[in-house]
């Protein structure tokens, strides 16, 4: 079959760009391996899909650390206010929250999904689904994309298979491949946003427990790094909001077996150190025959609080009453600052987001298309492109696929 533009991939990028080149009035066509689009786009936000991230655009050229730069263009063009306006128009309700995350109004990640394939639908896009494109080639001016028994034929092509994460979703890192052989660069590629391995072993004992509240600190190259949010303690680790945002900090540092990367956690920072003090002698007088985990298990939850005694060699079972001041002190140092190390994350396929990949320093930054090969363009997490928590990520999607389906070099518009 013939085409004017081919799309690899119906994950977010892929949708978006094909909306984009069907509004300018192109033919397009999008070639889905799995039996149904967006399927890791079902999963984001825990099904509720943080769609973007309510901040000026420049806030989010920070926030994406070193290819802000190269993303400034696209987020500017189709901001987070863009995006959220595209959207209502399609008659997606959405949530702005308190942190600036922005989701579907039903907590529905599929209404997100069903809004960008029924807009794809009505301008007429020709969806493929079930087709797993194998190979890509360039003859006569057009590209050939050979997906199952048929070839399609295209002047322009546009990838967006996703990275490496959550393989079960489609994403295998066939974008590569084709990327490799049209002669781009690989940037490495790792995890990101994902759980972190400790060498202690004691986070083992406490999997399952979490601590809603707590921060997290380190430093890297003399920079001090914090985060903030929910964190659980996992069989071989950490893991939660707070642990993902950093690993986004530690993933190029990591693996680090021979000299692991400190961290503390602070497990109450919502008050400081004195004051937490000042609370727990109150308290540790005020329930002096009560054994001393449970006085602490309202700090703490009461798994770790028997670990945060064990640590500070002061006996769990003994009354509040009889702890010394000394072992006092050595506990509530360890809930403003219980020290861990990291030694590597979790394997990429648990990661939420993938860095590495396409080398931005290929790709036109107003274009998204490729400086090698012409008319072969790049969008979403295929890009080595990956930002924090808090709906960037789909947010660098919406915006790159927005100029890889606007034609040419025109500003990508709405619909
Ligand atoms: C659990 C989880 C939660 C997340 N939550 C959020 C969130 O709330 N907010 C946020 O901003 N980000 C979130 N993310 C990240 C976000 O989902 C990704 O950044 C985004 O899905 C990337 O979109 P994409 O279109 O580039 O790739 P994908 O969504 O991975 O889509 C790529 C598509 O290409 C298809 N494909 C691949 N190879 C081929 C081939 N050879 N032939 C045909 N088709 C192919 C795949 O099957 C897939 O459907 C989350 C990620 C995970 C794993």
């Amino acid at each position: 079959m013939e085409t004017e533009v081919c799309i690899i991939g119906a994950g977010p990028a892929g949708l978006m760009a094909a909306i984009f080149a069907a509004e300018a009035g192109a033919r397009t066509t999008v070639v889905e391996a799995n039996s149904s689009p967006g399927r890791k786009l079902l999963l984001t936000g825990a099904g509720r899909c943080n769609l973007t991230h309510e901040a000026a655009p420049q806030e989010l050229v920070r926030a994406f650390g070193a290819k802000g730069r190269f993303l400034s263009y696209s987020l500017y063009q189709f901001s987070p206010q863009a995006v959220q306006d595209f959207f209502a128009r399609l008659g997606l309700g959405m949530k702005l929250e308190k942190d600036g995350c922005v989701f579907s109004a039903a907590g529905r990640a599929s209404d997100v999904r069903d809004a960008l394939v029924d807009r794809a639908r009505s301008l007429g896009v020709t969806l493929l689904y079930g087709r797993r494109v194998g190979v890509v080639a360039r003859e006569a001016g057009s590209f050939v994309v050979g997906a199952g028994q048929g070839q399609i034929r295209a002047d322009k092509l546009i990838v967006a298979t996703g990275g490496l994460s959550w393989p079960q979703t489609g994403c295998t890192g066939d974008g590569y491949r084709f990327a490799r052989q049209f002669g781009h660069t690989i940037v490495e590629t790792k995890a990101s946003l994902v759980p972190v391995v400790t060498r202690e072993d004691w986070p083992g004992q406490l999997a399952g427990t979490a601590v809603q509240e707590a921060k997290i600190s380190t430093h890297i190259n003399n920079r001090k790094l914090t985060t903030a949010g929910a964190i659980i303690f996992t069989d071989d680790g950490i893991g939660g909001p707070a642990v993902l945002d950093m690993s986004w900090y530690l993933t190029d540092h990591l693996p680090a077996a021979q000299t692991p990367i400190g961290l503390t956690l602070d497990l109450a920072p919502y008050i400081e150190q004195v004051q937490l003090e000042a609370q727990m002698t109150e308290r540790m007088a005020g329930n002096a025959k009560k054994k001393m985990r449970n006085v602490l298990a309202e700090f703490v939850p009461k798994r770790l609080s028997v670990l945060l005694c064990g640590q500070a060699s002061c006996d769990d079972a003994l009354p509040a009453g009889q702890i010394k001041k000394d072992a006092r002190k050595r506990l509530i140092r360890l809930i403003k600052a219980l020290p861990l190390s990291i030694v590597r994350t979790r394997p990429i396929s648990e990661a939420t987001v993938t860095r590495g990949g396409v080398s931005v320093s290929e790709i036109e930054p107003k274009t998204m298309e490729s400086k090698i090969c012409p008319g072969l363009f790049f969008a979403g997490e295929v890009l080595d492109i990956d930002g924090p928590c808090g709906g960037y990520n789909l947010q660098a999607c919406w915006s790159t696929a927005a100029l890889a389906g606007s034609p040419g070099a025109q500003d990508p518009h709405t619909v």
